[in-house]
């Protein structure tokens, strides 16, 4: 049991003195105190099961994550202007993960830092400042990130698309205007690009990059009919832009079958941004690329970042990936999200609710709808859902443009029994919504 602050007294300072825009997750907010695998513990000690952190991905705490930083830690913590072992042991490592054109990383702290940094090599190598995104995907906070993110610029609070930002539809096979995983949706998703691409060379111009998360999360959990990025890649390709890979939320071995989700859709990019799951938790970051877009960031200017690849973050990011092989959470994923999405699929048949299941690995979300025909969003039944499972120790939230999604993807540590844990508990509160 904790001894700190009530929960009241932290809501209140939060309220006068952090930032105004800070929001908390539910009606009443929970204090969380500590995590282990893949539960958290309220200040009263009660387990949580945490469905949505893909940040602490190889779970909460892991000790051997933990003893390398605390090792290393307790050792030396610099910048990378010294030569470390760490540094170049930990390169090597991340890009023997990678496919063999990608064999210079760059380091620094955090996803939206890493897609700034994209963003600013694209340029470079490209002589264009042009950029494609998917409508409703969202890259970071940062001021190029947001540009990037129509998430944020077409929501409250956003100035709508800068001049040099262009969006190509979201190729959503349930909600979008092609239906299904087919190669005639993945292509006519693929032709909102070429439009694009067509609209700038009529002005002279052309892509400096098309950034895309090889699955995504924010706009609802979606895996992108099969063949839609070779398309894609190609098209950008030809007209002289280079293509970005968010991997920042769904890298790292979640979708079970790779370790990259970009190896899903069988494309190579030309540059990837890692996030989130890369240091358990530890505030880090990566931009892998070809030497050549590399070579062409070599402006005269340095690219110095205080934090990024300090031998302390290096420690951490190599026991996470070292984790990962040990306990071959890869195939762990794979097997227990179909195993889960098995489960979840079998309820769809029981519930009209659930309009979709989808998912790849530990990478689901169940989309709720109040009409099957329709799809008419059951955003109020979504939310109602999320306090309910809440109630029931089970924490996740919503995701999509009108919130009506279950968004899963928890720390790679759950196991089937959790999934049996979740499936019962909405199974009650679907029973209570009838
Ligand atoms: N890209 C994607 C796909 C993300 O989901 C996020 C964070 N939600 C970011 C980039 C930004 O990462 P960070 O918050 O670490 O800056």
């Amino acid at each position: 049991v904790d001894n700190g602050k009530s929960k009241a007294d932290i809501t209140s300072f939060r309220q006068k003195h952090l930032g105004k825009t800070l929001s908390l997750s539910y009606q009443q907010p929970l204090k969380i105190v500590r995590g282990q695998g893949a539960y958290l513990y309220d200040e009263q000690g009660t387990p949580y099961l945490d469905m949505v952190n893909n940040v602490c991905h190889v779970g909460h705490c892991h000790p051997k994550v933990v003893a390398a930083g605390q090792a290393q830690l307790a050792k030396l913590n610099t910048n990378t202007r010294y030569l470390h072992d760490n540094l170049v042991n930990y390169a090597d490592k991340l890009l023997a993960t990678m496919p063999d054109e990608l064999s210079v990383c760059m380091f620094v702290n955090s996803g939206s830092e890493a897609n700034e940094l994209a963003f600013r090599l694209a340029r470079c190598y490209t002589k264009s400042k042009e950029l494609l995104v998917v409508d409703g995907a969202y890259h970071g906070n940062t001021n190029a990130c947001i540009e990037a993110s129509p998430y944020k610029f077409d929501g409250p609070g956003g100035e709508g698309a800068q001049p040099y930002v262009h969006k190509v539809s979201l190729p959503d096979p349930y909600r979008g205007a092609y239906l299904g995983d087919t190669s005639e949706s993945a292509l006519a998703y693929a032709d909102s690009v070429k439009t694009e691409i067509a609209k700038l060379a009529a002005q002279g111009k052309h892509p400096s990059a098309y950034i895309c998360e090889s699955l995504q999360g924010v706009a609802g959990q979606i895996i992108m009919p099969q063949g839609y990025l070779t398309e894609v890649y190609a098209q950008v390709r030809a007209a002289g832009g280079v293509c970005i890979a968010d991997e920042v939320q769904v890298g790292f071995g979640r979708v079970g079958t790779h370790m990259w989700a970009f190896e899903t859709q069988n494309v190579t990019p030309d540059i990837v941004t890692l996030g989130k799951p890369i240091g358990n938790g530890h505030p880090m970051a990566a931009v892998i690329t070809t030497q050549a877009i590399a070579d062409a960031f070599v402006t005269g200017m340095e690219y110095f970042n205080t934090f990024g690849g300090n031998p302390v973050s290096c420690a951490i990011g190599m026991a996470v990936l070292d984790v990962i092989k040990d306990e071959k959470l890869q195939q762990h994923a794979l097997e227990t999200g179909n195993y889960f999405q098995q489960q979840l699929k079998q309820l769809q048949q029981e519930f009209q609710l659930i309009g979709d299941v989808r998912g790849l690995g530990l990478f689901i979300g169940v989309e709720l709808v109040e009409n099957r025909d329709s799809k008419q969003p059951a955003t109020d039944k979504t939310s109602w859902l999320v306090e309910y499972f809440k109630q029931n120790h089970i924490l996740l939230s919503t995701e999509g443009p009108f919130y009506n999604i279950l968004k899963i993807k928890p720390p790679l540590a759950f196991s089937c029994a959790d999934a049996d844990k979740f499936v019962r508990v909405l199974k009650a509160g679907l029973t209570e919504l009838l």
